[in-house]
């Protein structure tokens, strides 16, 4: 792929720790794989947990002088550092679907949506604005102050390599925060490309730092036990998220976490069919379903069941499955062996448990991590796919007859992340966007994602937001000063 790249030096096998490209202590490396070919790509520093602790540790020395600098200066950097993603975007994305899979018009989307959380929150990082309020007695004045947190930590997911480091790394940057992120060691190229443009737009050494590794768990406890740390920001596993929180509590660590979602599609009688396919194939099956946020569970009313479920079908088949490199490509692999066996056993569960093959579920002829998209029929709450996430190319489609019924079957899970309606009854949707218990509610669309807009979850989906206004907050703290003249 490095053929492919008009600047290879941005592909780093460094970890960038304090300003500096540094190999592990140990001189030990994780291979990085190509998951479409299986073939190793690179072979990236796996820094131990102390040397984990080096990077907070100058982080820690040199977020005052970051902090101390004006608003407009830090955006001044941030912008910089935008303008060269976007510069540098066909090279980004030719490396993130080398080492994710994605096919690389996504992947020019992603770094596309990346950038642009950089670019958002250096706008919002002047306009930290604080407040007064009237004192409660003559002689006292009220003032607030919104500082930065410190030292923020960041642990992300293969998904999206880029953005899920941006959206952390922007507003802590932004707000005067020093950030120190361990990417997935699947897809570590993506963020250390990433730290070589920050250092070129002029992001000082220490201040954002990349710390590669293979212990997940070991760079995971440092980021919660040293007290340096003020804010651990998670996306990931439900499971993981568990983890991390039980691990913070003890030191009351700020946290913000994205976690699993079994996001519900509905499908009223009302609906524009043809949007309703549209929006749920690239709901469902952008970056091949590997998304928090992909529809899992699509519930269709009686009526326009059939009809949806055809159409669907049709527009499945026509996917094109293939290496993300290679034009026209749609879906490209899964991450690794064990993404594509879940969603062969969600299949299976469901195939068990009495839904019907409509399309896929033969093997593809490309093997390995490719799957062919599939539709199943006649889904039930029994089925395995009803309460986990699938996180891969399955479609299981459940029949309903009214709206109470899909309410009661929509929130009937621990997740709480995005949900997608398509009707046309303003009545109704109204009344489904208040009754759905998520974070997020597409209505008449499968795509949701943009910085100007809170993502995040409730209920066991996470804590915290992401991108607009919003998205700030994390990384501040509100300093009550009262003062008596
Ligand atoms: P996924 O299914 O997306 O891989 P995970 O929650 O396992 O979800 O992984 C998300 C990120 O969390 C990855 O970078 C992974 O390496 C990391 N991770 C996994 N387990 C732990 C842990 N115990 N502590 C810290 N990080 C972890």
């Amino acid at each position: 792929f490095k053929s492919l790249l008009n600047d290879p030096s941005l592909v780093c096998e460094d970890a960038y720790v304090g300003g500096a490209w540094v190999q592990a202590k140990s001189g030990k490396t994780f291979e990085v794989t190509n998951p479409a070919r299986g073939d190793v790509i690179a072979r990236v520093a796996d820094l131990t947990r102390e040397e984990v602790a080096e990077a907070i540790a100058i982080a820690d020395r040199e977020r005052h002088a970051w902090a101390a600098r004006t608003a407009k200066e830090r955006a001044q950097i941030l912008r910089r550092w935008f303008d060269l993603m976007m510069a540098n975007q066909e090279d980004l994305a030719v490396i993130m679907t080398a080492e994710q899979g994605k096919p690389l018009a996504e992947s020019r989307g992603e770094i596309a949506y990346g950038a642009a959380f950089i670019e958002w929150f250096g706008e919002e990082a002047k306009r930290i604005y604080g407040e007064t309020i009237p004192g409660h007695q003559p002689d006292k004045r009220i003032t607030v102050l919104r500082q930065p947190i410190g030292v923020a930590a960041g642990i992300t997911p293969w998904n999206f390599p880029n953005a899920m480091i941006t959206r952390k790394a922007a507003p802590a940057l932004a707000a005067g925060c020093a950030f120190v992120v361990r990417p997935a060691s699947e897809t570590p190229l993506s963020a250390l490309a990433m730290a070589k443009l920050a250092e070129e737009a002029g992001v000082p050494k220490g201040v954002f730092s990349v710390v590669t590794s293979q212990d997940a768990s070991g760079v995971g406890k440092e980021f919660c036990e040293n007290p340096i740390v003020r804010k651990l920001t998670f996306t990931g596993s439900t499971q993981t998220g568990r983890i991390l929180l039980r691990q913070a509590a003890d030191q009351v660590m700020k946290c913000s976490m994205e976690l699993g979602g079994n996001a519900p599609f509905i499908v009223f009688d009302d609906a524009d069919i043809d949007k309703a396919v549209e929006g749920a194939i690239m709901c469902k099956f952008r970056n091949n379903g590997q998304t928090c946020v992909c529809a899992n569970r699509i519930y269709v009313q009686d009526g326009v069941y059939d009809e949806f479920a055809a159409k669907l079908k049709k527009a499945v088949e026509a996917l094109k499955v293939g290496d993300g490199l290679d034009d026209g490509t749609q879906l490209g692999p899964l991450i690794a062996p064990k993404a594509s066996e879940k969603v062969l056993d969600h299949l299976q569960d469901a195939l068990s448990k009495g839904a019907k093959l409509l399309t896929g579920g033969d093997p593809h002829p490309l093997g390995g991590q490719f799957l062919n998209p599939t539709i199943v029929t006649d889904a039930t709450p029994e089925m395995k796919v009803s309460t986990e996430e699938t996180f891969g190319p399955f479609a299981p489609l459940f029949r309903f007859k009214d709206e109470a019924e899909v309410i009661a079957l929509a929130n009937d899970t621990i997740f709480g992340l995005a949900s997608y309606v398509y009707a046309r009854d303003i009545g109704r949707v109204t009344r489904m966007q208040e009754a759905l218990e998520y974070g997020i509610v597409g209505i008449n669309t499968g795509i949701i994602s943009t910085e100007v807009a809170p993502f995040g979850g409730v209920k066991q989906s996470g804590l915290g937001r992401e991108g607009s206004r919003h998205g700030i907050e994390d990384y501040l703290e509100m300093k009550y000063v009262c003062t008596s003249i």
